[in-house]
């Protein structure tokens, strides 16, 4: 299946410039989300997984149905404020603005395997960001799964040596 004739892009949204791409057509299509799902549980699928850690929101729509594939739990990381729980936070850059995320403390137990997903990499500031919290709770990353790269905005340079699994690039 040829994922990109799915995704919308819609220029200069949130800003001008910008060329976003729109995911909300791929997750209408049941068969085309199913597909999706399905393939990045191929790319991942011999890697020893103990947790998928997401970013909101569209983390979520990635993160969790792919935990439900692959039988292992999801971490929510969250913009500060959200979660109800002890969490630590991490400032980060995005593609477009500033914000803040948070992960509960007690969400991962150091040493556990810690997959990361989400809808998109772009600049990689909010998965460094994951990425430091994670480390900070003491889980060890396997790797990073996402629907999308942006390749032109470099985002996996930030990432360091993790691996990366990536279903769609423009
Ligand atoms: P980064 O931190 O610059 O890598 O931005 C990644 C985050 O911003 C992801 O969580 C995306 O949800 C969101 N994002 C940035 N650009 C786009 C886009 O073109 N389409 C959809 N989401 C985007």
């Amino acid at each position: 299946m040829n994922f990109k004739d799915y995704i919308r892009v819609i220029p200069d949204f949130p800003q001008p410039g910008i060329r976003f791409k729109d995911i909300t057509t791929l997750l209408k299509d049941g068969p085309a989300y199913r597909a999706a799902i399905d393939a990045l549980k191929e790319l991942v699928k011999d890697k020893q997984i103990d947790l998928i850690a997401g970013p909101e929101a569209r983390g979520f729509v990635i993160g969790a149905p792919l935990a439900l594939a692959l039988g292992v739990g999801f971490v929510p990381i969250r913009k500060s404020g959200k979660l109800p729980g002890e969490t630590v936070e991490a400032a980060y850059d995005l593609e477009y603005g500033k914000d803040r995320l948070a992960i509960h403390s007690d969400a991962i137990k150091p040493g556990q395997k810690i997959l990361i997903a989400d809808d998109l990499l772009a600049t990689g500031g909010t998965i460094s960001t994951t990425i430091g919290l994670i480390h900070q709770l003491g889980g060890e990353i396997v790797g990073a799964a996402f629907l999308i790269e942006l390749s032109y905005l470099n985002g996996r340079d930030k990432l360091g040596d993790i691996d990366i699994a990536s279903l769609v690039t423009y």
